[in-house]
């Protein structure tokens, strides 16, 4: 495909436009909908439409998740609401978005029980249910849909969570005997205390 169309006016003008860059949500409707149609609709579960975006989880970044499902009820366009954490690569992406399906097919109702676990082994995933991701096989299933789809235009994010740094208040130590004593920070002008 070419980087570029080209529009010939009647005259010597010519317009190239580009076509609109590949943004990382169109990225993510790609991947569901080759997801859904290649690994879920063989085995006969119907991925319904979602809204894929990159970002936090609701618990941010103190949480470890690194991929959220939010049930149709809870958005105004009913549908599934999928966000994937901005600190993974294209591999780890697809294969959070493929766990996140799982939860959109059934609506999120049962979490990691075990309706959840019967799809994820299936689609042949392994580990404890709540992290869920690619054993071997599937491993090699999305790495070949991964290959097809345009490059991830996404750089994986390195994102650290500062703690708020809660000011302590000085304190004051006896250079004898090693006690010490907080001084509030009004009082530190009159030195140690005695
Ligand atoms: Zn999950």
């Amino acid at each position: 495909m070419s980087t570029a169309d080209k529009i010939q006016s009647s005259g010597d003008l010519t317009i190239e436009i580009s076509p609109p860059s590949l943004t990382r949500e169109v990225w993510l409707q790609q991947a569901a909908i080759r997801l859904a149609n290649d690994l879920f609709k063989p085995l006969g579960y119907e991925v319904p439409e979602v809204q894929v975006s990159i970002g936090f989880a609701s618990g941010g970044l103190r949480s470890s998740a690194i991929g959220q499902c939010w049930p149709r009820s809870r958005a105004d366009d009913n549908l599934n609401h999928i966000f994937v954490a901005p600190s993974l690569n294209a591999y780890d992406t697809i294969d959070t978005l493929a766990h996140e399906l799982i939860h959109a097919v059934d609506n999120c109702e049962h979490k990691h029980g075990k309706e959840f676990k019967k799809i994820a082994l299936a689609l042949g995933m392994k580990g404890p249910m709540r992290g869920a991701s690619a054993g071997p096989v599937l491993k090699v299933r999305l790495e070949q849909i991964l290959a097809e789809l345009p490059p991830y235009p996404h750089g994986k994010l390195n994102a650290i969570h500062h703690r708020n740094s809660v000011s302590k208040p000085p304190k004051a130590c006896c250079a004898i005997c090693g006690y010490k004593v907080t001084v509030p920070k009004r009082f530190l002008h009159l030195g140690a205390p005695i």
